[in-house]
C-alpha cells in the first residue's frame, strides 16, 4: 500500500487499475503539441507514456484519508459489474477493489464521509454495490458529499442533457441516485469545511460542481485535485485540457489556480489519475510550472 502523511494525516492510494488512456494523445489532451512532448520524453516513459503503443498511461484511484476524527474516502473509481457501453475501461469490471480497501486499513463500514470530486462513472462507481439484484450504498455509516450543482446538472430526471451524456446517465442511477434515495447524500454549495484541517472548494470546469479538498495540518497542505488536472503533462502545459472538460475557459483557469496554490504554498497534488508515483510537488517555472513525484513513504 501507498500512503503519504500530510502533517498527522495518512493518505492512501487504494487503486482499481493502470492502464492506456482510451484515447490518443492528441484527442485526450486537446491542444496537445508533439515539440512540448517529445521534450518530456525521459520521464513519461513508461510509468505515464508507452511509445509503443502511442497511448498516455493513466491510474484510477481512490483516496483514503485517515484523520484522528474522520475516515474519509475521496472518489470511487468505475466500481464493479457497472454496465458501461462504450466505455471499455469501465464496462462490466470485476477488481479487488474492496480488498485494496480493506489491505489499506478500512473496512466499508468504516468509512463517514465519502466525498465525490465530480459524477463522472469513473468517479461514482463504487458509491454502490450490487445485493440481491439491486444497487445499494457500499458504505453503510458514510455521509455521501456531492456538489448541489454537479448533482443538479447530473440528473437526467431534471436534466435531459445529461440523460444524452453517456458518462453520466447509467452511472447517475447505478451509483448516484441509490445513495440520494438511501437518505445518504449531503448537497453541499460553496466552500465547506471538514474539521480543521480539511476544506472542501469549489473547483469548476472539468465538469460545472466539481470540487477539490484541501489539506491542512501542522503546516503541511495538499490538494485532492480530481480532475481539474488529469496527466501530469499538464503541469507544464496547464492551458491543455482533456478531452472530457466541459466548460474549458473555467478548465483552464482552476488547473492554473490549484497549480499556483500548489506551488505557493508547498502543498502536494494528490489527482486521481497520474500514474506512478501518483502524487506530485509543484514549482513554478516562469509561465507554467514544474513538477517533482514524491514517493510514498512506505510504498
Ligand atoms: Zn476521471
Amino acid at each position: 500500500m501507498a500512503t503519504w502523511s500530510v502533517g498527522t494525516i495518512s493518505v492512501t492510494r487504494v487503486g482499481e487499475q493502470i492502464g492506456f488512456s482510451s484515447l490518443p494523445p492528441e484527442k485526450y489532451l486537446v491542444g496537445f503539441d508533439r515539440d512540448l512532448f517529445a521534450r518530456h520524453m525521459g520521464w513519461l516513459v513508461p510509468n505515464h507514456y508507452s511509445p509503443e503503443h502511442d497511448r498516455l498511461i493513466t491510474s484510477v484511484h481512490s483516496w483514503l484519508i485517515c484523520t484522528g476524527q474522520h475516515t474519509i474516502l475521496l472518489d470511487c473509481c468505475a466500481g464493479n459489474h457497472k454496465d458501461r457501453p462504450g466505455f471499455a475501461r469501465f464496462h462490466q469490471l470485476n477488481t479487488p477493489w474492496l480488498d485494496r480497501l480493506r489491505e489499506a486499513g478500512a473496512a466499508p463500514e468504516d468509512i463517514d464521509i465519502v466525498l465525490c470530486t465530480h459524477l463522472h462513472s469513473d468517479h461514482v462507481g463504487w458509491n454502490t454495490m450490487l445485493r440481491d439484484g439491486r444497487w445499494v450504498p457500499t458504505f453503510p455509516n458514510a455521509r455521501y458529499l456531492f456538489s448541489r450543482t454537479e448533482n443538479e446538472h447530473g440528473d437526467p430526471r431534471h436534466n435531459p442533457a445529461a440523460n444524452a451524456d453517456l458518462q453520466r446517465s447509467n452511472s447517475y442511477r447505478d451509483s448516484v441516485l441509490p445513495v440520494i434515495e438511501a437518505g445518504q447524500a449531503e448537497l453541499i454549495d460553496g466552500t465547506h469545511d471538514i474539521g480543521d484541517a480539511m476544506l472542501i472548494e469549489p473547483a469548476p470546469g472539468h465538469t460545472r460542481g466539481h470540487i477539490i479538498l484541501k489539506l491542512d495540518d501542522r503546516g503541511e497542505k495538499a490538494v485532492l485535485c480530481g480532475d481539474a488536472i488529469h496527466h501530469p503533462l499538464q503541469v507544464y502545459a496547464p492551458h491543455w485540457n482533456s478531452g472530457f472538460c466541459e466548460l474549458p475557459e473555467e478548465a483552464r483557469a482552476t488547473r492554473r489556480r490549484v497549480l499556483e496554490h500548489c506551488a505557493e504554498h508547498r502543498a502536494l497534488l494528490f489527482p486521481i489519475h497520474f500514474g506512478a508515483p501518483h502524487v506530485a510537488a509543484i514549482a513554478s517555472a516562469g509561465d507554467s510550472f514544474s513538477l517533482r513525484f514524491v514517493e510514498a513513504k512506505d510504498g
